[in-house]
């Protein structure tokens, strides 16, 4: 698979169904790049940096984290560089590691069939917790490409992370704008609590990572439709 080039500083990795892979995003700076989200495993990594190698891209100085989810971070043993995550996303990888290792590798491949077909060539499941973690917000500056980075209240999980990068108008949602794994049912005060977020953000694209990007008011409207 390719990078799909969005605005002149970013790409995205695009989202596979059926190993459950969500879009990694890169964007690039004058100074250094970023990537959002480290991926499913090493292998979903490893085919991401592939992709920026054949674009000519430097591998990412920082992979900031959207989210604890293991489609998101499973693959942080791999990154280059350092990786970022707020503490609420720190404190889940750690308490899914523990889970991870007193129940044993079956227990978590049988929580999803998608994630057994992530891991059909039998690769380890290897959880590490992040480099740096944060709190509230963060502006990071990568060479005339500001990144802000924030928490944002989502129906998805508690510990989303949002990535706005202003100069790009491009806004990365994670799964914050999805429903809340398994029954992907959404509470409507907290998607209400979300179109409160987006709606002031001049973003001409969102990206949520287990779909195709939207504009804004999709994004928008497909929140709506919950409440
Ligand atoms: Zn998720």
């Amino acid at each position: 698979m390719d990078l799909t080039r969005l605005t002149e500083r970013i790409w995205i990795f695009p989202y596979e169904e059926w190993r459950d892979r969500p879009t990694l995003g890169y964007i690039r700076g004058n100074n250094w790049s970023l990537a959002v989200d480290a991926g499913h495993s090493s292998g979903h990594t490893e085919a991401f940096y592939k992709a920026l190698e054949r674009q000519g891209l430097p591998l990412p100085s920082l992979t900031v984290l959207t989210h604890w989810h293991w489609d998101h971070t499973f693959g942080m043993h791999a990154i280059h560089g350092l990786s970022l995550a707020n503490a609420r996303t720190d404190d889940h990888i750690r308490s899914c590691r523990e889970w991870i290792t007193r129940e044993g590798r079956e227990a978590f491949l049988s929580q999803d069939f998608k994630i057994r077909n992530e891991y059909a060539d039998e690769r380890p499941v290897i959880v590490t917790s992040s480099d740096m973690v944060y709190t509230g917000e963060m502006l990071l500056e990568a060479g005339d490409c500001p990144v802000k980075i924030f928490q944002a209240e989502s129906p998805h999980t508690d510990d989303s992370t949002l990535i706005f990068i202003p100069g790009e108008k491009v806004l990365f949602l994670g799964d914050s704008a999805y429903g809340a794994f398994p029954t992907w049912e959404s509470d409507p005060e907290l998607c209400r609590k979300l179109i409160d977020t987006i709606m002031p953000l001049d973003a001409d694209i969102c990206i949520p990572s287990h779909h195709d990007p939207l504009t804004k008011s999709e994004a928008v409207r497909n929140l709506q439709e919950a409440l």
